[in-house]
């Protein structure tokens, strides 16, 4: 019976600059993952493709939508739109967004009777973010605030010399 045994991995010479020294990893596969479960390549939507061309979207695919009540200015909640979430949201007249938690599009008020009838969209200047200017009915925060910023405001201080 042999007694002891070399690993075989110990008697492969390690490439000059690929192996981490403290866990000895290779590192050119120590990089994340690249998605957790939404696709990264273009998605399929029949949004504009002059539109789609202008959007810089997450590596998941996504970019966060605010909503804002449009008369009162009210910032509503905020939500993720993919291509065809924002195509939705630009022609059936009701906000859709992504639902990342069940993985599905979600159009607000489908459940609630909530609903927010799009007066406007826009992108910010580097088309990272998508801002809608709705009707909300009733409450936008499904706790049943009318916002979702209502229930948690955090205390601010400032330096005297900024009043
Ligand atoms: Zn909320």
């Amino acid at each position: 019976m042999s007694r002891v045994q070399v690993p075989p991995a110990a008697m492969v010479p390690a490439p000059l600059s690929a192996r981490c020294p403290p866990c000895g990893r290779d590192t050119a596969l120590s990089y994340p993952s690249r998605t957790m479960g939404r696709m990264t390549s273009t998605p399929r939507s029949d949004l504009d493709p002059a539109v789609a061309a202008r959007l810089k979207r997450g590596a998941d695919g996504l970019l966060p939508a605010i909503a804002q009540q449009y008369d009162t200015g009210e910032v509503l909640m905020l939500g993720w739109m993919d291509d065809e979430a924002l195509h939705r949201t630009l022609t059936t007249g009701r906000c859709t967004y992504w639902s990342r938690s069940r993985g599905e599009y979600w159009v607000k008020g489908d459940t609630s009777g909530h609903y927010q009838f799009v007066k406007s969209v826009a992108l910010d200047c580097d088309a990272d973010t998508v801002l809608v200017k709705v009707d909300q009915v009733g409450a936008a925060c499904h706790t049943g605030d009318r916002t979702c910023f209502d229930a948690d405001e955090l205390p601010v201080s400032a330096p005297a010399d900024m009043a």
